[in-house]
């Protein structure tokens, strides 16, 4: 079966990774000219870290990456508002593993061996005809294929090009994310400010200590350039010691720093003909729960196991069977997501002060139901 995985993030690497232990070689092509660009910190859920044990992957990501063993949200002045023990969860399912995207994507590269991975390429049309995809790239050359797998994130253009336009959910806000001394926090504890108008988060990895530092879009403060770092200081001051230790170690002005609008996608359809969607180009994920890479991970499995019960006749049938195993579990997580979103993003006083009351009698289980419910379901 010819296969062109478009996109080699998360989802994609892992469908690669999983299809060549079955013997099929795909094709992917990445938008990117390596995997050195930019990337941000990864919580991994046992729903996606569970993919690598099948991968042989797990103890060398688990050797890489921190254990969060404990979550703490604090208020708007850095007061503790609850603390939980991820320990319940991680007893009976296993560890929520910490780590960088580009070290998740580095250890599944290691996986491909000489596969068919073509950088600084992306795709500039798709034609369906009968049983087969011709695909035209940005390079100019032109493929056929059997399958083509859309696994190229939040603005998929295969998205685009098959079904249109699709709804995003908008926050209306967003957030700049950097790297601060693995010193500045308590090792393995995800520690998140849940403000009035603003927000700060820090998840330590072995390589420091992710921050994201959100608040609503539409002024000046997200800018680039000259003033940046000053003024995201001054927008998250007195936030406690904490916040003001990451902010010490804000990149400077002419650093180049990612800026995150906070906004998901949902498409209505995942799959048409010999195309189909996966991972965020399919539902796409707010940071919130930190489960948009895990989600992709556990969809790559499940395609991948019904393109393994298959032959190229019936490719349709088993796209069909992948969207009714993953959908429903999918969107439900995501709507967890930006129920989370609700809860965590408040710019009204009174609200913030109702929520972090209500907050401190919460379980992990009660603030998100869907995820909970989801460790325990099959697939
Ligand atoms: C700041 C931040 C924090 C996050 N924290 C967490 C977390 O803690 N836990 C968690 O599980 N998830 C987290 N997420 C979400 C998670 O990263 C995504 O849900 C996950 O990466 C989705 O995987 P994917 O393969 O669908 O997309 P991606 O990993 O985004 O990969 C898509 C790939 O496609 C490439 N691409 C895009 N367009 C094209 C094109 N036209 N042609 C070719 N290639 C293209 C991109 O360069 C990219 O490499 C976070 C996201 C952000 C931004």
């Amino acid at each position: 079966m010819r296969i062109l995985i478009v996109g080699a993030g998360i989802g994609g690497m892992t469908l690669a990774a999983l299809l060549r232990q079955r013997g099929q070689q795909a094709t992917l092509v990445e938008r990117a000219p390596d995997f050195e660009h930019a990337g941000y910190m990864l919580g991994l859920w046992p729903l996606g870290s569970r993919v690598l044990h099948g991968l042989s992957l797990y103890e060398r990501f688990a050797a890489d990456s921190m254990e969060c063993t404990d979550y703490e949200v604090r208020d708007n002045h850095g007061e503790l508002v609850k603390h939980w023990s991820m320990g319940p969860i991680s007893d009976r399912f296993g560890p929520n593993l910490s780590c960088t995207r580009p070290q998740l994507i580095h250890l599944l590269h290691q996986s491909l061996g000489d596969a068919d991975l073509r950088f600084s390429t992306s795709l500039a049309s798709l034609q369906q005809q009968g049983e087969e995809v011709t695909a035209t790239f940005s390079t100019g050359e032109q493929e056929t294929f059997d399958l083509v797998v859309g696994a190229d994130g939040l603005h998929s253009c295969v998205r685009q090009m098959v079904f249109g336009d699709q709804p995003y959910y908008h926050t209306g806000w967003g957030g700049w994310v950097w790297y601060a001394d693995l010193a500045s926090a308590p090792a393995g504890t995800f520690i998140e400010h849940w403000g009035t108008g603003r927000f700060v988060g820090g998840y330590p990895t072995r390589d420091g200590v992710g921050i994201f530092a959100g608040a609503p879009t539409g002024d000046e403060r997200e800018k680039p350039g000259p003033g940046r770092r000053q003024r995201i200081r001054e927008q998250f001051a007195g936030m406690g010691q904490l916040v003001d230790a990451w902010l010490d170690d804000l990149p400077d002005d002419n650093a180049s720093m990612f800026y995150w609008k906070l906004s998901d996608v949902r498409s209505a359809e995942w799959t048409r003909g010999r195309v189909v969607l996966l991972g965020d180009a399919a539902a796409g994920f707010l940071p919130t729960a930190g489960i948009g890479a895990s989600m992709a991970m556990e969809s790559a499995a499940v395609l991948a196991d019904e393109l393994a019960r298959t032959d190229i006749r019936f490719v349709e049938h088993a796209l069909a069977l992948y969207v009714k195993r993953r959908k429903h579990r999918v969107e439900s997580i995501q709507d967890d997501s930006r129920h989370l979103a609700r809860t965590m993003f408040l710019k009204s006083s009174t609200l913030s002060h109702i929520r972090n009351l209500a907050t401190k009698f919460y379980s992990l289980e009660q603030l998100a139901g869907s995820i909970a419910k989801a460790f325990d379901q099959p697939i």
